[in-house]
């Protein structure tokens, strides 16, 4: 389930509001989409897949789990880890 959007990676492209298949969110000229109907998200994943700068957060759980902050997430490493390990984004290259 769709957890957050990170305001300070966020650059308001609004491709999040597009890809998501079931309108979870609402889109705001100039400003952070907002998640205005987190219980309509299926973990389709489609969003972080799209964002192109990893602002997004999709909890692999199908209920919210508000235990983690943002903070926390990154530090962990969960944020854009779907898309990392899925291998929708670009592997370092060795130099
Ligand atoms: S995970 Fe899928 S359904 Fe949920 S907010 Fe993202 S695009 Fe929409
Ligand atoms: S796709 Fe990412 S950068 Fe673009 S509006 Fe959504 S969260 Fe922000």
């Amino acid at each position: 389930m769709i957890e957050l959007i990170l305001e300070d990676r966020c650059i308001r492209c609004d491709k999040c509001v597009k890809a998501c298949p079931n309108e979870v969110f609402d889109s705001l000229p100039g400003e952070l989409p907002v998640i205005a109907r987190r219980d309509e998200c299926h973990t389709c994943f489609l969003c972080e897949v799209y964002c192109p700068v990893n602002a997004l957060y999709v909890s692999p759980y199908s209920v919210p789990d508000p235990a983690l902050s943002a903070t926390e997430l990154a530090a962990r490493g969960f944020i854009g880890s779907y898309v990392r390990n899925s291998g929708w984004a670009p592997v370092p290259q060795r130099p």
